[in-house]
């Protein structure tokens, strides 16, 4: 068996769909982390490839590219399909008050929409290189490599759902 870390991806991506809000073959890696909203969003047509995708707190700036810092041809004036797929699973996982509040977006609601969320941060482009988020990915498909034990994981926590 081979244990690239390609493969390892490959593996988490096929996992068949579980009974969790939170899609992990769409979006196998997302967090709030550096004050970033960031994560790995697998592509639509081609599974060798995913891209990696963040939105900065605060500034709402954003960027998406290949996981070999090719920039995704979605973006533009405005996010790609990734960014969106990344946020509505962010908002699975945390709640969209809390990927409000991370995010520094002054909304009214108590349950604000991406697009509210979006609207209340108004950033632009901004071509950062995201191989750190990629390599952060890299390194918790690690644990995947590790003997099973029926303790807790505390490391694992970002890939459960509520
Ligand atoms: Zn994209």
């Amino acid at each position: 068996m081979s244990t690239s870390p390609l493969s390892l991806l490959r593996s988490v991506i096929q996992q068949p769909n579980q009974p969790h809000p939170r899609n992990v073959k769409k979006v196998p890696y997302v967090e709030l982390y550096s004050g970033r909203l960031q994560g790995v969003v697998s592509s639509g047509s081609d599974i060798e490839r995913v891209y990696v995708s963040f939105i900065e707190a605060n500034t709402g700036d954003y960027y998406c590219s290949t996981n070999n810092n090719r920039p995704c041809s979605g973006l533009g004036w405005r996010q790609c399909k990734h960014i969106e797929e990344m946020a509505e699973q962010a908002i699975y996982q945390y709640g969209s008050l809390e990927v409000a509040r991370y995010l520094g977006a002054k909304t009214e609601s108590n349950d604000p929409s991406w697009w509210a969320i979006r609207d209340a941060l108004n950033g632009s482009q901004k071509r950062i290189p995201a191989s750190e988020v990629f390599s952060r990915f890299l390194s918790y498909l690690r644990f995947l490599e590790l003997p099973r034990h029926d303790g807790p994981a505390p490391e694992m926590t970002w890939f459960t759902s509520r």
